[in-house]
């Protein structure tokens, strides 16, 4: 019986394009991640992935089409987002192919001589891209951060720090979100451009709980020296142009969610059905039948509301609150659906050989990075004192 709760692309909301090139993304997890996650944890996800993720045509799906691209808005990046989720190489690969919002930033605010210069690697998969605005001293209040850029003729000239990166080690174009002007705060922030190599700029891997092959980095920037041509946008601007985003980056997180726990849900079933313990599988006990209603449910609850997202972010009606409920349930969600799974895999679920216990840890950051739940609550009470 195929109890995926994946729509079909008869009914998909996303369309049958999207619906292909989820289909390509998926066999592309199957052939070239999914054998290769144990060589990840030695080092992080190698350029050559990324090659090979670029020659399928599976990346820069948002370079504009006069650039090379697909010309895609945005839901290549949270239907990608979904399958890195329902892969069970993702919970070990971390944001993997899952940077793409800076190519949007790229699109709606670079300038001519930017686009021309790095939308061709992007899409080859030779530019890796990460976006750093978490400091050590800044992550849910991200106007606090240190990080300042000071115009020095031509250039700029940066320094501070930046953690828990996505791609941030490997990275070859890092959006640095720096103060240009500390006394305005939050309209003094900006995005600027920094090169891989740039003399005075070190990345590197962080050990993390979850993620075991992922690259998570941190980015220490000491007189780093950039033209102020790689500003992105105008000078102030970062929070503005994050703005635009926000949608796609609480979808692509939910649908993360939403794709994990799909995955999960179709192992423990298959696993519960095999394990025989007391004489019985453990599928003949009526606990394990509740909890596997429990999911069903949930999963069929997250892709009605999913769809429902989607459409408003087809209409443009996806509104800041669309964005702070969703971003608590999905990730909530997954991580209780995660939770009751390990649970019916016994020791089996804490073995690091089977990939339901890193899809476990990896449902944990859900809950914190783009805005812990907490954070979208807060956010959600501010609205409701104004
Ligand atoms: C794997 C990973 C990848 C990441 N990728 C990136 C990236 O690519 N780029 C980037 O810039 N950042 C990235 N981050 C950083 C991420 O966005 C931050 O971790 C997140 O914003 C939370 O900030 P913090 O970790 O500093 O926690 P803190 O801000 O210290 O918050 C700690 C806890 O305080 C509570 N809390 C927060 N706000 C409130 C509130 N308003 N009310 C009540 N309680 C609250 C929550 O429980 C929260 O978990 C990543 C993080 C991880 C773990």
């Amino acid at each position: 019986m195929g109890m995926s709760l994946l729509t079909s692309a008869t009914e998909s909301v996303y369309g049958e394009d999207l619906e292909m090139f989820r289909d390509t993304l998926r066999a592309f997890y199957r052939r070239e991640v999914e054998p290769n996650v144990k060589n990840f944890e030695v080092d992080g996800v190698g350029h050559d992935i990324w090659r090979k993720a670029g020659a399928a045509g599976l990346l820069g799906t948002c370079v504009p089409e006069e650039y090379g691209g697909a010309g895609d808005k945005g839901l290549s990046i949270v239907i990608g987002a979904e399958e890195l989720g329902y892969s069970p190489a993702g919970a070990s690969a971390g944001a993997f192919l899952g940077t793409d919002i800076c190519t949007l930033f790229l699109a709606s605010h670079g300038t001519e001589e930017q686009k021309q210069r790095w939308f061709p690697t992007i899409i080859s998969g030779d530019t890796v891209q990460c976006m750093g605005m978490t400091e050590p001293e800044s992550g849910s209040d991200a106007v606090a951060i240190r990080t300042t850029a000071v115009r020095d003729g031509g250039d700029y000239v940066i320094n501070g720090s930046k953690c828990f990166i996505s791609n941030g080690a490997k990275a070859d174009l890092l959006y640095i979100i720096a103060k240009t002007d500390p006394a305005a705060r939050a309209k003094g922030m900006s995005i600027i451009l920094v090169p891989t190599g740039t003399p005075g700029l070190t990345q590197r891997r962080m050990k993390t709980m979850g993620y075991a092959g992922g690259d998570t980095g941190e980015i220490f920037l000491d007189n780093v020296r950039v033209p102020t041509a790689n500003l992105l946008g105008p000078e102030g601007g970062a929070l503005r142009i994050f703005q635009t985003q926000m949608a796609l980056d609480r979808m692509q997180v939910c649908s993360r969610s939403l794709g994990a726990a799909n995955q999960a849900f179709e192992m423990t079933l298959e696993y519960v059905r095999n394990r025989k313990i007391f004489g019985q599988r453990i599928i003949d006990f009526q606990n394990t039948q509740f909890k596997l209603a429990e999911i069903e449910t949930d999963l069929a609850i997250g892709r009605a509301y999913m769809d429902d997202l989607v459409r408003k972010y087809q209409k443009g009606t996806f509104d800041d609150r669309d964005g702070w409920r969703a971003k608590i349930w999905f990730p909530e969600m997954e991580f209780r659906t995660l939770d009751t799974c390990v649970q019916l895999w016994g020791g089996n679920g804490w073995m690091d050989s089977n990939p339901i216990s890193r899809m476990f840890t990896a449902a944990r950051v859900q809950r914190i990075y783009a805005g812990a739940t907490e954070l979208q609550k807060s956010l959600m009470g501010r609205a409701y004192i104004k």
